[in-house]
Formats: C-alpha cells, sequence, structure tokens
C-alpha cells in the first residue's frame, strides 16, 4: 500500500533518516520501534506529507508521490495518522469533530457520513458522548475518538504515533484494544509504540530503527524469538 524508497531528510546539519527504506503490505501490522531520537516521528510525518524529504521516494499503491502539496491532498485521506496529542478542536462537539474531515476534506454527503461516526462511535463504546467536548472526555476516550476521526475517512492504512504515550496505565488499554479489534479486522497499520507486550501481540512485523536508521527489520515471531541485537537488548532494558 505504502512504500518508502531511500528516504533521506536533514534538519539542519542533523542526518534525520538515512536512506530509510520500507513498505507496508495492505493488511499488515507493521511496529516501528526505536530509541528517543532515532526518527520514528520524523519518518511516520514524511508517509503522509506532513515533512517534506531531502532524496528518495514515497509511493501510494505503487505511484509515486511528487512533493507538491497537491499531491499528498489527493491521498491523505487514504492515509490517516494518531497522534500523541489527540488535537481533537476544543470548541467542536465530539460527533463534529468526527465529520470535519469527511465533510470538508472528502466532500461527503452530511447523513451518509453521521451514519458511519455514530456507528463507529457505538463501537468503541462512545455513542453516548456524542454531544459532549473534548474537555468532558478522559484521555483514553479522546483518543479512542481520535482514531475515530481517521477512521471514519476510511483511509487504506493508519499510521499510530505512540499514541497511548500520554494516557493513564488504566486507559492504554482501552485504546490498544481498539487498535487491537482493527488489526484482526485486517486494516493496514503502521504503528511506533513502547508498549512492548502489546507489539508482540499483534504486530507482523517489526522495524527497529537508531539514528535515523533501519538496523533490523525482522517478522515479529522472529523478532521477538531470536537471540536480540544487542542494540535492542539496550533498548527494552530501558523501557522497564
Ligand atoms: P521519540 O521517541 O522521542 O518520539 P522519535 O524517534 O520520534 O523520538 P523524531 O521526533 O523523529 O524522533 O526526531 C528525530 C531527530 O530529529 C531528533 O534528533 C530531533 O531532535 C530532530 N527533529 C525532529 N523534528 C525536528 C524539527 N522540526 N527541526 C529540527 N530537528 C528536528
Ligand atoms: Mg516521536
Amino acid at each position: 500500500v505504502l512504500d518508502a524508497q531511500h528516504i533521506d531528510k536533514k534538519f539542519g546539519e542533523v542526518n534525520v533518516l538515512k536512506d530509510v527504506s520500507l513498505s507496508i503490505e495492505k493488511g499488515e501490522v507493521l511496529v516501528l520501534l526505536g530509541p528517543s531520537g532515532s526518527g520514528k516521528s520524523t519518518l511516520l510525518r514524511t508517509l503522509n506529507g506532513l515533512e517534506t524529504i531531502d532524496s528518495g521516494q514515497i509511493l501510494f499503491n505503487g505511484n509515486a508521490l511528487t512533493l507538491t502539496e497537491k499531491s499528498w491532498q489527493k491521498v491523505r485521506p487514504e492515509i490517516g495518522m494518531v497522534f500523541q496529542s489527540y488535537d481533537l478542536f476544543p470548541n467542536l462537539t465530539v460527533l463534529d469533530n468526527i465529520l470535519l474531515g469527511p465533510l470538508k476534506v472528502q466532500k461527503r454527503e452530511r447523513d451518509e457520513v453521521k451514519e458511519v461516526a455514530n456507528s463507529l462511535l457505538k463501537r468503541i463504546g462512545l455513542a453516548d458522548k456524542a454531544t459532549s467536548y473534548p474537555r468532558e472526555l478522559s484521555g483514553g476516550q479522546k483518543q479512542r475518538v481520535a482514531i475515530i476521526r481517521s477512521l471514519v475517512m476510511a483511509p487504506q492504512v493508519l499510521l499510530f504515533d505512540e499514541v497511548t504515550a500520554s494516557l493513564d496505565p488504566e486507559m492504554v488499554r482501552e485504546v490498544l484494544m481498539v487498535i487491537k479489534d482493527l488489526a484482526s479486522e485486517g486494516m493496514t497499520m503502521l504503528i511506533v509504540t513502547h508498549e512492548m507486550n502489546f507489539a508482540r501481540q499483534v504486530a507482523d512485523r517489526i522495524i527497529f530503527m537508531d539514528a535515523g536508521e533501519i538496523i533490523i527489520e525482522a517478522k515479529a515471531v522472529s523478532f521477538f524469538t531470536s537471540e536480540l541485537h544487542p542494540r535492542v537488548t539496550q533498548f527494552l532494558s530501558s523501557l522497564t
């Protein structure tokens, strides 16, 4: 679905991404691991056109995306992204937050989108919060709304950037459950997370980045069972 080929990216003198290549296949759950500052968020942002690249190319369904904003505008609704900070609009209700993209960006019919939005809300147990404002929700609830806001656009792939990192432990589970459900339904996803048990349960494939480079790419099964690369061992012990 989504391919990155030989991506290089510098911020000033710092080489943040060095010859990074990856491909996300349809129906696959790819988990991206790596220490702080290794370039995970930057990589996700380039895959969504939120960050420019210096060289290399990004392909969506085999078509190379040029660096113009116009070419991204078309595909961006197909590539959903959920961030650590939910970025809901505080002055809009939950439902209006969810409807915004489909109505403004996709120009869909209000009644049609509303039906989809309500069924998604129901599915994640927030049907009764449709008319609430973000400030009236818990962190976990806000993050689930943020996921729905992406899902309602019917993206072909979803990118998650540490979506549980700012949540209290008891709320992490409810958000991870939603992502696990999506995985079991065959949603194509690229997930950055520090939740190792979750990664183990949900990932088909693991990519480990360090200092802007992909140093390991492996099937999840072999990543967690085979002898670990010393850099990974160091990373995992830093998490506990
Ligand atoms: P974390 O796990 O802490 O979220 P990360 O792997 O997501 O880290 P990035 O946020 O991608 O890392 O940052 C990679 C490097 O790029 C870091 O050295 C960071 O300081 C630098 N960087 C990121 N964004 C910018 C920016 N807008 N301008 C300059 N440098 C940046
Ligand atoms: Mg990050």
